[in-house]
C-alpha cells in the first residue's frame, strides 16, 4: 500500500482564505481588523524566521500585525510590563510570545501573564484547564492544525485508537486532549514507554511529536493508519553538497508511507498549518472578546470533530 499524502500546504492555504474572508466580514461589521501582537526576545535565527513569516501572513489575511523585537538581555520585568500593556490595548486581540525565551526569563510566568482571552497560543494555564475539562477555549496551534488535517482526511475519528508519542505541554498533551475530546481512545507514549513500537502498532491515528529524526519506522505503523508527523528536524544532507542540510520528521517517511493509509510529509504537512491556525485563533479571539459567536466554519469544524 502507498499512503495518501496529506497536503498540509494546500490545507493551510484553504484555511487562510477562509480566515481572510471572515476577517473582511469582521472588519466591515466592527470597523477595525483583528490585531495580533508577536513578541520576540533575542536573536534566535529560527525564531526570527517564524516571527517574520507570522507577521507577513497576518497582514495577508487582512489583520493588523504588531511586532515587538526585544534585546536578548531584556529584563523579565520589562517583558511583563509589555504584556500588561498589550493586555490592556483594545486594538490587540491576540498576543504571542515566541519561544524559547532567554534563560533569565521564567517562560511560565510570562505565558501566564497573557490575558487568557488573548492567549492565541493556548498555553495559559486557564486555557489548558479549559481544554482538559472539555470547555471552549483557545487551543494550541500545532495540535489544532493537526486535528484539522485529521478532519480533512478521515470520515470520522470517533472510537479510533490514537497514539501520541510525546507529552510536551505545547504539542503532545494538548494533542492527546483534543483526540480524547474527539472520542478517540488515546494512549500517550514518551521516553519511558516500554515497547514503543508495539504501542504505536495499535494506532489507527499515530501522532509523532518527539524531536528525534525518523525515529518512528514503517514497521511501527499499523497498515492503513493515519500518521501525523509533527517533528521538524534538520539533518546533514551530504548528498546535496558539502555542508547542506534537509528537513525530516520524527517518522521515517520512506518506510512509513508504504504501510500507512495516509501520512503528512515533512516539510509540507503539519508545519504550514501552525501559522494558519494562529491566524484562525486570532480571529476567534477577536470574536469572543466582543461577545460574538465565532464564524460558522469553526462551529462546523467543532461539531464534526467533537460533536
Ligand atoms: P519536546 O522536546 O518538548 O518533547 C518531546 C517529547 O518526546 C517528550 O515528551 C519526550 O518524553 C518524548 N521523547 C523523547 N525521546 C523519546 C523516545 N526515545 N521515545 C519516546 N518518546 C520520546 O518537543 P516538542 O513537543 O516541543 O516538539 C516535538 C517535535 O515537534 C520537535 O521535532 C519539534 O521541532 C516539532 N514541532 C513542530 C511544530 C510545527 O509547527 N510543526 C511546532 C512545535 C514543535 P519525556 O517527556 O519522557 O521526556
Amino acid at each position: 500500500m502507498t499512503a495518501r499524502i496529506i497536503d498540509g500546504k494546500a490545507q493551510a492555504a484553504a484555511l487562510r482564505s477562509e480566515v481572510a474572508a471572515d476577517v473582511a466580514r469582521f472588519t466591515a461589521a466592527e470597523g477595525a481588523a483583528p490585531g495580533l501582537a508577536v513578541v520576540l526576545v533575542g536573536e534566535d535565527p529560527a525564531s526570527q524566521v517564524y516571527v517574520a513569516s507570522k507577521a507577513k501572513q497576518t497582514v495577508e489575511v487582512g489583520m493588523r500585525s504588531y511586532e515587538y523585537r526585544l534585546d536578548a538581555t531584556t529584563p523579565e520585568g520589562d517583558l511583563l510590563a509589555l504584556i500588561e500593556k498589550l493586555n490592556a490595548d483594545d486594538a490587540v486581540d491576540g498576543i504571542l510570545v515566541q519561544l524559547p525565551l532567554p534563560r533569565h526569563v521564567d517562560a511560565t510566568k510570562v505565558l501566564d501573564a497573557i490575558s487568557p482571552a488573548k492567549d492565541v497560543d493556548g498555553f495559559h494555564v486557564v486555557n489548558v484547564g479549559r481544554l482538559s475539562t472539555g470547555q471552549s477555549c483557545l487551543v494550541p496551534c500545532t495540535p489544532y492544525g493537526s486535528m484539522m488535517l485529521l478532519d480533512a482526511t478521515l470520515p470520522s475519528l470517533k472510537g479510533l485508537e490514537a497514539v501520541v508519542v510525546g507529552r510536551s505541554n505545547i504539542v503532545g498533551k494538548p494533542m492527546a486532549q483534543l483526540l480524547l475530546k474527539a472520542h478517540c481512545t488515546v494512549t500517550v507514549a514518551h521516553s519511558r514507554t516500554r515497547d514503543l513500537a508495539a504501542v504505536c502498532r495499535r494506532a489507527d491515528i499515530l501522532v509523532a511529536a518527539v524531536g528525534i529524526p525518523e525515529m518512528v519506522k514503517g514497521d511501527w505503523v499499523k497498515p492503513g493508519a493515519c500518521v501525523i508527523d509533527v517533528g521538524i528536524n534538520r539533518i546533514p544532507a551530504p548528498e546535496r553538497g558539502e555542508g547542506k542540510t534537509r528537513l525530516v520528521g520524527d517518522v521515517e517517511f520512506a518506510t512509513a508511507k508504504e504501510v500507512a493509509g495516509a501520512i503528512t510529509p515533512v516539510p509540507g504537512g503539519v508545519g504550514p498549518m501552525t501559522i494558519a491556525t494562529l491566524l484562525a485563533n486570532t480571529l476567534i479571539a477577536a470574536h469572543q472578546r466582543r461577545g460574538l459567536t465565532p464564524p460558522p466554519f469553526f462551529a462546523a469544524l467543532d461539531k464534526r470533530l467533537f460533536g
